[in-house]
């Protein structure tokens, strides 16, 4: 099993960790001994209209700001007491993975590693054709980028209920697409993921209602993110 990294995002939640950890010193309030700084909820790395027309800016405020942030804070308060505090969110998910009694922490850390994955997998004035490494890896394993395309929105819309479609590249280097429910990772599978769409019906309800199929070749032909992707491939 390889480490998953996430080089943009750990250092963004180290900077917010840092900050709210000054921010108790300076009202005066006791530092518990080794006490952990709480997770922070990632700034999404363009504006809630950003998205538009595809996804409207309500969507994502929503999305984002209560969805995303309510797993945050769920997975805050979940963790203090336990072992898994102030450790990182990937080890989180990984070390509670599988675990009955410890659903509730998977749930929500693997909610908050799915969706900082997913602002990421997007960008206004995204989609179109990935660049030349990524799209070689796409032609080894797909034939071609519109098979890939083809393959890549069908599995992902075709997930029973709430999920992911996925991305995803194997330990020997091969890319895979493969779709998980709920809050599943693709890490617990030996697989590291490049790019990522939600399929909860929260994240796209208010702009196609249950025409998912739209929202997911929207998504992949105006919103893909093919340079985060890319990155993802040497992270
Ligand atoms: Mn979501």
């Amino acid at each position: 099993m390889f480490e998953t990294t996430r080089p943009t995002l750990t250092r963004r939640h180290f900077l917010h960790a840092a900050a709210a950890g000054s921010a108790l010193l300076g009202v005066g309030m006791p530092m518990l001994a080794r006490a952990a700084a709480p997770l922070a909820h990632m700034k999404l790395p363009y504006a809630e209209n950003a998205l538009e027309p595809v996804i409207g800016a309500q969507t994502v405020g929503i999305h984002w700001g209560r969805h995303h942030k309510g797993y945050v804070d769920n997975l805050n308060k979940l963790v203090v007491g336990t072992e898994f505090e102030g450790k990182s969110l990937v080890q989180v998910v990984m070390d509670t993975a599988g675990k009955a009694d410890k659903q509730a922490l998977f749930n929500n850390a693997g909610q908050i590693f799915n969706h900082d994955f997913y602002w990421q997998s997007l960008k206004g004035g995204g989609g179109g054709q990935p660049g030349a490494a990524l799209a070689r890896k796409i032609d080894e394993a797909f034939g071609s980028f519109a098979e890939f395309k083809k393959t890549f929105a069908a599995t992902t819309v075709g997930q029973f209920g709430s999920g992911w479609g996925w991305l995803a590249m194997d330990t020997s280097g091969k890319l895979k697409i493969v779709k998980t429910g709920n809050a599943e990772v693709p890490m617990t599978q030996g697989l590291k993921p490049l790019l990522t769409i939600d399929v909860w019906e929260h994240a796209y309800y208010l702009d196609y209602q249950n025409r998912r199929a739209d929202y997911v070749n929207a998504v992949i032909d105006k919103l893909a993110n093919w340079e985060f992707a890319e990155r993802n491939l040497g992270a």
